[in-house]
């Protein structure tokens, strides 16, 4: 079976919890195989954990640098795995911002075929077919690569988990102090201090857009997501409004999003927001237009006064859980 190589995501030294579902996902395809790109002793600390999560093998890159060149440094050591793996079916990355910009990179070095947003993969005689969003939403398709797939996931669409393994450590080494990675460096980063769950990730979302009206309306978002112990998230225009930060928008040009569960209010369903959040499995929408397009892909609808109507539901939630 071909190796089917994960691109690990950690933070403070933990993993993240999309390398799990990339890992299951790659097991469905063939030997699912971690590369684990951090400071020297990453290896050490994370090597247990990915072998729990089904980690057959583990290329392990490590170097002082490998924090602060952004993305350089994943690109290097999978293309490094790629070669050492020999035989290798696919490559799977989070689909984020660093990890599409690491899969755009790597489909270069690698003449590779390149699949962006998968929701679901499958192996085929064909080799790996990916369902993916495609035009910003508006078609789900089916794709697959004539050469090697690099195909990035939005986080939580793939479900279940690959059996635990034995797994084997291979080191790689990379030349990081060669241009042109070397040339940008990240001088400085600032965690968001935040109780809530990372947006990415979450499994449920609860998200605001101009229907709000002010930053301090916002507050009800904010308050909706506590009692749902969920993520915050904003449509642009909330954003462009400055009722909450960039880093929350959701869809073409902020985050794709794949929850149990999103729930929008006042937010009209312009197709550069669906297109980063129709994967959710449920969408609740709270909109006192009947004719807003994004009801035509809710699961459950409130045509109404969002400021009548959530704090009813704060409420009711609230109740149901004492
Ligand atoms: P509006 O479209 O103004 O909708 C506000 C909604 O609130 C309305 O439906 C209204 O009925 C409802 N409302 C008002 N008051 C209440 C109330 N009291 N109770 C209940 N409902 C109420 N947008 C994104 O979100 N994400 C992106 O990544 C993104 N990328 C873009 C990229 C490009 C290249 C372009 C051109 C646009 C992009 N946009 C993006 C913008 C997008 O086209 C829309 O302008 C934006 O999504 C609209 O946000 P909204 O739904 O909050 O605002």
């Amino acid at each position: 079976m071909p190796q089917i190589l994960v691109l690990v995501e950690h933070s403070q030294g933990k993993l993240t919890t999309v390398t799990g579902e990339l890992l299951a996902a790659a097991a469905r395809l063939g030997e699912p195989s971690a590369v684990l790109v951090g400071r020297p002793g990453i290896g050490d600390s994370l090597m247990a954990e990915l072998g729990a999560l089904g980690a057959l093998h583990v290329y392990v890159a490590e170097a002082d640098a490998a924090d602060t060149l952004l993305v350089t440094p994943a690109v290097a050591a999978l293309d490094a795995a790629a070669k050492a793996a020999g035989a290798v079916g696919g490559v799977l990355i989070t689909a984020s911002i660093a990890g599409r910009e690491t899969a755009a990179r790597l489909s270069v070095r690698l003449d590779a075929g390149l699949i962006n947003d998968a929701v679901d993969l499958e192996s085929t005689d064909g080799g790996i077919v990916a369902t993916m969003q495609a035009l910003g939403g508006a078609f789900t398709v089916r794709a697959a690569a004539k050469s090697l797939p690099i195909v990035t996931i939005r986080p939580h669409a793939i479900t279940g988990a690959a059996p635990a393994a034995e797994a084997q450590r291979i080191n790689v080494d990379v030349d990081l102090d060669a241009a042109p990675a070397a040339q940008i460096t990240a001088v400085h980063a600032e965690a968001t201090a935040t109780d809530r769950p990372d947006l990415m990730s979450a499994s449920v979302i609860v998200s605001g857009g101009r229907g709000l009206g002010s930053r301090e309306n916002f507050a009800l978002v904010e308050q909706l997501a506590d009692v749902f112990g969920a993520a915050v998230g904003a449509s642009r225009a909330a954003v462009d409004a400055d009722y909450c930060d960039h880093n929350m928008q959701v869809g073409q040009t902020g985050v794709t999003v794949s929850p149990d569960l999103y729930i929008a209010l006042g937010i009209s369903g312009a197709i550069q927001h669906r297109a980063g959040m129709q994967s959710a499995k449920t969408i609740v929408v709270i909109n006192k237009d009947a004719d807003a397009p994004l009801f035509e892909v809710a699961d459950f609808g409130v045509v109404g006064d969002l400021f009548t109507v959530v704090p009813q539901l704060i409420e009711a939630v609230r109740a149901r859980q004492q």
